[in-house]
């Protein structure tokens, strides 16, 4: 917690500075599966300009401490995924934007992975079909509350990751 002297001096600790940087500038890996990427590419657009807010796409995973998964997961592109995700360096969050990515969505079929957390860690849950700029904004700021409220201690936790299934075939 921040501590603000009437002379103008704050005192605070390390964790709560890395914490505010952290939450203040989300940096999503650009990636996008279907329809909902749409919706993504046009929250990050002028009219909505998640730039203000310092969140900034970026081109690699390398560079990207968010992975907003967008779309449906179909088997075949599940391992690429995670792929994505086990390159971004710690910490790291995922945002599961849209029923597909979240539970399938309209499609419960041999192909499509009823839920990207059955291979990733999933932070918040953005539900929709698809979300609205403003759904997806809200799933972002309910991360910065997240972040925020681990900024105590460890910033982010080791969770075990499910096997990626292998594509099926009919
Ligand atoms: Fe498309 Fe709806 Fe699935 Fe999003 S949730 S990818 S809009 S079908």
């Amino acid at each position: 917690m921040a501590i603000k002297h009437n002379n103008g001096i704050i005192l605070t600790t390390v964790e709560e500075v890395l914490s505010w940087g952290r939450r203040n500038s989300l940096w999503p890996a650009s990636v996008g599966l279907a329809c909902c990427a749409i919706e993504m590419m046009h929250t990050a657009a002028s009219r909505f300009d998640t730039d203000r807010l310092g969140i900034i796409f970026r081109g690699s995973p390398r560079q990207s401490d968010v992975l907003i998964v967008a779309g449906t997961v179909v088997n075949k592109v599940a391992p690429m995924l995670k792929l994505i995700y086990d390159q971004m360096p710690d910490p790291k969050w995922v945002i599961s934007m849209g029923g597909c990515s979240s539970a399938g969505g309209p499609f419960p079929t041999y192909a499509t992975l009823q839920g990207v957390d059955r291979i990733i860690p999933v932070d918040v849950y953005v539900p929709g079909c698809p979300p609205t700029p403003q759904a997806l904004l809200w799933g972002i700021m309910e991360l910065q509350k997240k972040i925020k409220a681990k900024k105590e201690g460890k910033l982010w936790e080791e969770i075990p990751v499910r096997e990626v299934p292998t594509a099926s075939r009919p």
